[in-house]
């Protein structure tokens, strides 16, 4: 058996990571952090960091740029549109394929990797990789099984009964003044005005990529988007939203959460 994490580089994979780093989990034997390419600078070194500090290896895998792919119009296989979850003019969202394609796929094409299956080749039918997934008691209803029968999910921090706070505080009792990042891909459709506002005040590189990419993606080159898509639920330019009011800060954040349970696949 192959215990495994995915790595999603947030609060609670960081944290579940480091627990088993400080002996309060088994050991697993690797973790997987899947690559969109499209996080802010401060992801990828909190990786590096985290990476440091973990006595097993991190595989980090990718299926693309998700940003290049969206503006070209393709998706990983080259065929169809990458859909990130734009709001659409009107209402409603666009499909949502990024999870599962630059997230999801390629950790299964590592797990395969990992217990030696060759391209195409038939899965074991009896469990061969435990994949911790970090979950915390708060989000106890994202808790899915796995759709592989080859792979068990399992979720040790709601086995050891915590919550997201519960792990901030773990990581803040052992690393204090170490801020922890927040994971997901810069111009995320999910982020809320808490988050926008916080990146164009502290991390404006990352915010006028996001302005950038909101307007390229209504030039719509690929012709792939009939109607016009935004990354601000306003369906306004992300240039143009005002994010002075403080009335959001109740709102659901989204970094509650990791993309895939966002994601819903
Ligand atoms: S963080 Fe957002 S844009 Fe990135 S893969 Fe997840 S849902 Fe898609």
């Amino acid at each position: 058996m192959i215990e495994v994490i995915s790595l999603g580089a947030g609060v609670q994979s960081t944290v579940m990571a480091l627990m088993a780093a400080h002996g309060e989990l088994p050991m697993p034997d690797c973790a997987i952090f899947a690559d969109t390419q499209f996080e802010p600078e401060e992801v990828y070194a909190h990786l590096d960091w985290l990476e440091a500090q973990l006595p097993f290896p991190v595989h980090r895998v990718t299926a693309g740029n998700l940003k290049q792919d969206v503006l070209d119009g393709v998706n990983t296989t080259g065929q169809s549109f990458a859909a990130i979850p734009f709001h659409i003019e009107g209402g409603g969202f666009a499909r949502r394929q990024c999870t599962k394609e630059y997230k999801i796929e390629p950790i299964r094409k590592k797990l395969r990797e990992l217990i030696g299956l060759k391209f195409r080749e038939r899965a074991p039918k009896e469990i061969s990789i435990r994949q911790w997934i970090g979950i915390s008691t708060d989000e106890a209803v994202r808790m899915k099984p796995s759709r592989d029968k080859w792979v068990q999910n399992i979720w040790p921090l709601i086995d050891a009964e915590m919550s997201r706070n519960d792990c901030l505080k773990w990581f803040e009792r052992r690393y204090p003044l170490r801020p922890l990042a927040k994971s997901a891909c810069i111009a995320c459709p999910f982020h809320n005005d808490v988050l926008w506002r916080d990146m164009k005040i502290n991390d404006p590189e990352s915010f006028a990529e996001a302005v950038q990419f909101d307007n390229d993606i209504r030039k719509n080159k690929s012709g792939q988007l009939r109607k016009q898509a935004f990354v601000h639920r306003s369906c306004k330019p992300l240039e143009e939203v005002d994010f002075r009011n403080l009335e959001d800060m109740g709102q659901l954040n989204f970094f509650n959460e990791e993309c895939e349970g966002m994601c819903g696949v």
